[in-house]
């Protein structure tokens, strides 16, 4: 009686790298780590639809919220980035989407100093009108 069955020698394919045989279901050698599909990796599916920010949202926001005029151009490059996708013009939708960006910026900070001066005009007539109701 052999017990040569007994033998648990793996009927797997052979490393390439180094010789080893493996698992009949291994994907990489289990001594040296090669792969052992000969180099033969399912490439992942490569689409190149890039996503390009549109900023509608935000430039509908700072329309709102900041400053209405800077706020309609943001609008205005921001509903031109889909559509220079959907014709296929990935440059041009960058630059509106760019553009967009900018003028969100634009519009939040010209927001924002007109909200600081009007802050600092209601501080200064506050304070005169409590000056001369003391007086
Ligand atoms: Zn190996």
């Amino acid at each position: 009686m052999a017990h040569e069955a007994d033998s648990q020698q793996p009927a797997g394919p052979f490393c390439q790298a180094c010789g080893s045989a493996n698992q009949p279901e291994a994907r990489y050698c289990a001594q040296c780590g090669a792969s052992l599909s000969g180099g033969q990796t399912p490439a992942a599916p490569v689409r190149t639809v890039a996503y390009v920010p549109n900023y509608l949202v935000h430039a509908i926001l700072v329309t709102v919220l900041c400053c209405l005029p800077f706020g309609i151009v943001a609008i205005v490059f921001a509903a031109q980035v889909n559509g220079k996708l959907a014709a296929g013009d990935y440059n041009g939708a960058v630059e509106s989407s760019r553009k967009a960006r900018t003028w969100c910026w634009v519009s939040f900070g010209v927001g924002l100093a007109f909200a600081f001066a009007y802050a600092a005009y209601m501080l200064v007539v506050m304070g005169a009108l409590a000056v001369i109701s003391a007086a």
